[in-house]
């Protein structure tokens, strides 16, 4: 538990103790006077203070500077407490690159500020790498607005997800209705859609749809007459069909995902997922009739799996010659089945499968473009996006860097609205299906008011 005199800071100091996957009791304190930060911790009963100068003019720059050098004092106790470091230090935001945007938006290299925070050599590098990954994209793309269509159903849960989606065994009876719904907020949407980058039908699992409905979402999309990027998360290998990927094609689809996570049959079963490896190559040689690009989803740190378990799926994911891989570091939240029953593995052996996936990753000939970090994620790693050259996908770069209003549709689905001056406004659609489906005549107003207002 954290207590602070400074009540603002309490969330953030949390997030620092998070890190070390402890409970400690924190008492803290800071004073700002003549330009220089006071923080006074008691952890534990044994007590600490830090001074750092820093002049800081407006409310907005106190409250950003009072955060950095109390959590970098926090984490320097912790770190020497538990005799370990983390591989991003003190910094506990999901989005690393921002923050190294912000510091060269202002003239900085955001090198020195990084290192100050703790960060591994390794990780200054891998944040340097994804905005490279970015040029061309970042900067030319900002501004303009990004379209979600969630489809939340899949074949099966599986045990480790958290994500709000449900069996559609059990959610037949919503399914027409639900479909009525996206495509009236589709239809709603086209009155403030503006200069649209991309579209990304995610889910979920949205092959998941037998193909009439698939269809219908599909229409609904087709009547806002977009351009441009269009991905469908298509998702799990086993729900793949010729029919269904024929009508990708038709409605424009330029790019899909398939989402294995392991190459392990014995990891599948574990983690609750009805196919094979052997449906995972199927998907592919059924994918390589058409022009899509396509995505390769991995996660490292799936219970059971060894390095060596790991360093034979991500052998076998190069070896089917996606587009994009996206490594996932394995993030347990409330939701998920396996978060009360699991031992993880440790840290060092999960460090070992992200060193290993960047080596062979980058050995392939891909790049990262761009990486995230979450809470409850496996040893405080991240996930990363890799593409081959001219490959990478400008939802994930966009939404991830929040240089443009994100208009999503859907049940729990969170709409953004970029304010100016770094401001984001968020409207979360309901998350159970029901609610969403009786709510759909305020959903449409509440989002009509955040991205119709100047
Ligand atoms: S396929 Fe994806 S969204 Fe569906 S249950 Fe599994 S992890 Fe969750």
């Amino acid at each position: 538990m954290v207590r602070s005199n400074q009540t603002f800071l309490e969330n953030e100091l949390s997030d620092v103790v998070r890190l070390f996957g402890s409970d400690v009791d924190v008492t803290h304190e800071m004073t700002y006077e003549d330009g220089i930060f006071y923080n006074a911790f008691e952890i534990d009963g044994e007590g600490a203070s830090f001074e750092d100068a820093c002049a800081c003019e407006g409310e907005l720059a106190f409250k950003r500077y009072a955060k950095r050098y109390a959590k970098l004092a926090l984490y320097r106790l912790l770190a020497q407490k538990f005799g370990k470091t983390m591989p991003w230090g003190a910094l506990t935001g999901i989005r690393p690159t921002k923050l190294a945007y912000a510091e060269l938006a202002e003239g900085r290299r955001f090198e020195p500020l990084f290192e100050k925070m703790g960060v591994t050599e390794d990780n200054i590098a891998l944040t340097a790498a994804v905005i490279e990954g970015q040029k061309g994209i970042y900067g030319v793309n900002n501004g303009g607005s990004d379209l979600f269509v969630g489809i939340p159903f899949c074949p099966t849960k599986c045990e480790y997800c958290s994500f709000i989606t449900a069996d559609i065994h059990y959610t037949e009876k919503y399914l027409d209705d639900y479909i009525d719904a996206l495509a009236r907020e589709a239809e709603d949407a086209s009155a403030y859609l503006r200069d649209v980058k991309s579209v990304y039908v995610g889910g979920g699992t949205p092959l998941v749809l037998e193909p009439k409905r698939l269809e219908r979402v599909l229409r609904a999309i087709d009547a806002l007459h977009l351009s441009g990027e269009y991905t469908v998360e298509a998702g799990r290998p086993d729900v793949f069909t010729r029919e269904k990927l024929d009508l990708l094609r038709d409605h424009g689809v330029t790019r899909i995902c398939i989402n294995s996570q392991t190459f392990s049959d014995e990891t599948l079963r574990r983690i609750g997922r009805r196919h094979t490896a052997q449906d995972v190559y199927r998907a592919f040689e059924m994918a390589a009739n058409y022009d899509f690009s396509v995505n390769l989803d991995l996660i490292a740190g799936l219970t059971g799996e060894t390095v060596s378990d790991f360093a034979s799926s991500v052998r076998q994911a190069i070896a089917c010659a996606p587009d994009n891989v996206t490594v996932h570091t394995l993030c347990l939240k409330k939701g998920a089945k396996l978060k009360e029953e699991t031992s993880f593995l440790s840290g060092e052996q999960v460090a070992e499968m992200v060193a290993l996936s960047k080596r062979m990753l980058t050995e392939a000939g891909y790049s990262p473009y761009y990486l995230y970090r979450q809470k409850y994620m496996a040893g405080n790693f991240e996930n990363v996006g890799w593409t081959k050259p001219g490959k990478a996908c400008v939802y994930n770069v966009d939404v991830m860097e929040e240089i443009t209003d994100n208009v999503a549709i859907g049940a729990n689905a969170i709409s953004k609205k970029l304010c100016g001056g770094g401001r984001i406004e968020r409207y979360a659609s309901p998350k159970d299906i029901p609610t969403y489906l009786h709510k759909i005549e305020e959903i449409l107003a509440k989002k009509r008011q955040l991205f119709c207002k100047n």
